[in-house]
């Protein structure tokens, strides 16, 4: 059986993150993706906002690790020639009774340490986006947007460079804990065996299956797993009328219907939250009507028939329905026991932003720290 002394399970943005950070720190990675190609998971169904770690719980895993890797992104996009732009966001409340909830997002901003929102009037907001409505808003100067697929290439290219190899179409199918590393079969057309000192399961929707598949992990360390799609609408003619993003005053249960633009100028509006059982892609025209009011509160001149639907990414959670949103569950020897072995569970948004972030973390608790 051949012996590699570290493999990834899965290459989306943050396998790939993983694979290179490991590859850096000198160790010998194989990188396991069942797919033909990189990223074809949530990697490439999300918003490719850079979120600046306003809305998260103070000193939770996503608020720490938002904040550091959001940092950490705008440097290596800048350093290696990733697309990407600092748009800034606004937040707008549009009827009076919000305006209080802004001083609420700018203080639980301010305690995640991102300290550089502003507040604005009305004509402030309006100066900035002239089709803006809004009785108050909030900037943050630091969100952005960045071509997500050029970070993965990036990611992928420096990974190689530094001796990690990707195989594709080679699905982690079971896994054994021995005596001495893990044991993995991998599936596709021919099926083989390899034996690892490391395993780091970053299979996005399907590392519930692959840590489930591992024999001598226990299985109250594999928590419930929740889908929710996310579905976006475009705009069918014309560019944005926004060049800032756009983002209500949040509602219980989501962040609300706001408006994202992608690097070429087009607005798509989302995502919404639809729990659902299966990973099916595809999205409900009707599911648009609803838009409609969300989103003319911010945008009145939005013209009847305007929105085709677009695509959908679906979020790997923790929790269900009317639970409060689970945190980042990155475990690692310390939290089940089993050396070398770090399982990445619900790794929804904002993963992009965290990615490099979040393969500082389990580096480090391969090294025998517990997080960084
Ligand atoms: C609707 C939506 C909007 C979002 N918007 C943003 C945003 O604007 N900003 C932000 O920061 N984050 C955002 N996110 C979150 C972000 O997209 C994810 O956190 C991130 O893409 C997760 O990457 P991943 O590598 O963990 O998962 P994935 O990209 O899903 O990759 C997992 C990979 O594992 C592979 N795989 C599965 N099973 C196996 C197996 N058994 N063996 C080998 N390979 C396997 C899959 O084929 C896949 O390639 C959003 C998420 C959603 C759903």
């Amino acid at each position: 059986m051949d012996r590699v002394q570290c493999v990834v399970a899965g290459a989306g943005v943050v396998g790939l993150a993983i694979a290179r950070t490991l590859a850096r720190a000198g160790y010998e990675v194989v990188v396991l993706e069942a797919e033909g190609a990189i990223g074809t998971g949530t990697s490439s169904r999300n918003s490719e906002v850079i979120h600046a770690g306003i809305y998260y719980p103070t000193g939770s895993v996503r608020a720490r690790l938002c904040v550091a890797g959001r940092d950490r992104l705008y440097r290596y996009c800048a350093g290696r020639g990733i697309e990407h732009r600092r748009t800034g966001k606004l937040i707008v409340a549009t009827d009076p009774t919000q305006n209080a909830k802004l001083d609420a997002i700018a203080a639980q901003a301010a305690a995640n340490g991102v300290d550089d929102l502003r507040r604005l009037t009305a004509a402030e907001a309006r100066a900035l986006e002239p089709e803006l409505a809004c009785t108050a808003a909030l900037l943050s100067p630091s969100t952005g947007i960045i071509d997500s697929h050029g970070l993965m290439l990036a990611l992928q290219g420096e990974a190689e460079d530094k001796g990690a190899m990707i195989a594709f179409h080679s699905p982690l199918t079971a896994a054994r804990v021995t005596g001495n590393g893990i044991e993995l079969a991998v599936g596709g057309e021919e099926p083989s065996t390899l034996a690892a000192d490391i395993l780091v399961n970053a299979a996005g929707h399907g590392a519930w299956a692959v840590a489930r598949a591992v024999h001598g992990l226990p299985v109250r360390h594999v928590p419930p797993r929740h889908l929710a799609k996310g579905n976006y609408f475009a705009l069918a003619q014309g560019r944005s009328p926004f060049s800032r993003l756009v983002y209500p005053v949040p509602e219980d249960g989501g962040l609300g219907v706001h408006l994202t633009l992608d690097l070429g100028g087009q607005a798509r509006f989302g995502p919404d939250v639809e729990w659902c059982e299966s990973l099916d892609y595809a999205v409900d025209p009707a599911r648009g009507e609803r838009f409609y009011d969300s989103i003319r509160r911010y945008w009145p001149a939005l013209p009847d028939g305007a929105l085709v639907p677009a695509y959908c990414g679906i979020r790997p959670k923790l929790t269900g329905p009317g639970q409060p949103a689970a945190d980042f569950v990155i475990q690692g020897p310390a939290d089940h026991g089993v050396p070398g072995l770090v399982n990445l569970f619900g790794i929804e948004s904002p993963g992009l932003t965290a990615c490099l972030a979040i393969a500082d973390t389990v580096a480090g608790m391969l090294a025998g720290g517990r997080a960084s």
